[in-house]
């Protein structure tokens, strides 16, 4: 700490994002990655950039890469806003739309960087606990706040909120917005996207780093109503002109084309998911409903930190949260098939199977 730090910054916990091991022969599930790699066609799209055009500067509105976005969901370009990663987007859409000194609202399980940007740009914040089965209950959103915020499928949980709720959500809360984060949705959810026309308060929020295989290339979007997307158009240009480069805009546009891989990538995901749920379930685990790419589950008698060490010393990394509530939880990201027969291995290890 400095006496030249801005007071803020003096009492700021940041965002502790989940370990990126040096070391290259470890079972990656702890950070949600896609197993599989980025479309083929994206990779060849990025090639294609890297020559003589990086001296100059990208598109700083990224109108090729909005047009695809918005031809893909059937939108107008000015309903959709690109970032670098949608840790940049949420960034500037707590900056543009949520600094009314009333309360956020988000759970109280979810997406950690939430209450950081809180603190960071002094929004009031509340969250708002999940029920007994960790399901976000809309009737329990209500009352004056400056806005709500949550992912769907929610993370760490991975559970679902349906689309009927989400509307009931929206309508009960139309004076303020309402922003789905939906870094997870593909991988079986049912996107708020198709909603946006009917709710001015309704911004949503995508990312490529998951189901597009691309979370070393940095993109993220948001789309909604024109007058969402313009405020977070004023705070960009007030940060950051060309967040996107060259060969993100490239490879984002050619991925996002690449419908059949895209599609090919989530069912192996999604049928690898349901494959390893029914093997956690018969090594004691209550794994949670997952419409994400990953597993929340507790074991029924041995503890979720010496499970987790144990799995690390036999080169298998997972997620443990040291949180009220979900610290006896792990978060196990599915892997391609022979990743999760490695974590199914060493854990029998440990159960002595
Ligand atoms: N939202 C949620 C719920 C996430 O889990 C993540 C990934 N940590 C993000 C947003 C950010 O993803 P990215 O910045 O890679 O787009």
């Amino acid at each position: 700490m400095s006496r030249y730090w801005s007071p803020i910054v003096k009492d700021l916990q940041p965002y502790v994002p989940g370990e990126q091991p040096k070391l290259n022969k470890l079972t990656k599930l702890n950070t949600n990655e896609n197993p599989y790699g980025p479309s083929p066609k994206a990779l060849a799209a990025m090639r294609e950039v890297l020559g003589d055009g990086l001296r100059l500067y990208p598109d700083p509105n990224a109108d090729s890469l909005r047009g695809c976005i918005a031809e893909y969901y059937q939108l107008d370009a000015d309903q959709v806003f690109v970032g670098n990663g949608s840790d940049e987007v949420l960034a500037h859409v707590f900056h543009a739309l949520f600094q009314h000194g009333k309360p956020l609202l988000f759970p109280d399980i979810t997406y950690s960087f939430y209450p950081v940007y809180c603190k960071l740009y002094g929004i009031p914040c509340e969250a708002i606990p999940l029920d007994e089965d960790f399901a976000i209950q809309v009737a329990d959103y209500t009352g004056i706040n400056g806005g709500i915020i949550f992912p769907n499928p929610n993370a760490p949980t991975g559970r679902l909120l349906a689309l009927a709720d989400i509307r009931r959500l929206l309508e009960v809360n139309n004076e303020t917005v309402v922003v789905i984060d939906e870094a997870y949705v593909d991988f079986g959810g049912e996107s708020a996207v198709t909603l946006v026309n009917d709710y001015p308060n309704l911004l949503v929020i995508q990312t490529l780093s998951k189901s597009r295989s691309l979370a070393g290339l940095r993109v993220g979007l948001a789309v909604g109503h024109r007058e969402l997307i313009e405020a977070l158009e004023r705070v960009k240009n007030s940060f950051n002109s060309y967040p996107l480069d060259r060969v993100a805009l490239a490879g984002a546009e050619a991925a996002i084309r690449d419908e059949a891989y895209f599609r090919e990538c989530c069912d192996r995901v999604i049928a690898d998911r349901e494959q390893l749920r029914s093997e956690l379930n018969t090594r004691g685990f209550d794994v949670l409903p997952s419409a994400a790419n990953f597993l929340f589950c507790e074991h029924r008698s041995e503890a979720a930190a010496d499970i987790a060490a144990a799995l690390r010393a036999d080169g298998v990394i997972v997620r443990h949260f040291n949180q009220r509530r979900i610290d006896n939880f792990l978060r196990i990201t599915v892997g391609t098939v022979e990743q999760n027969q490695l974590l199914l291995e060493s854990l029998d290890r440990f159960f002595g199977a």
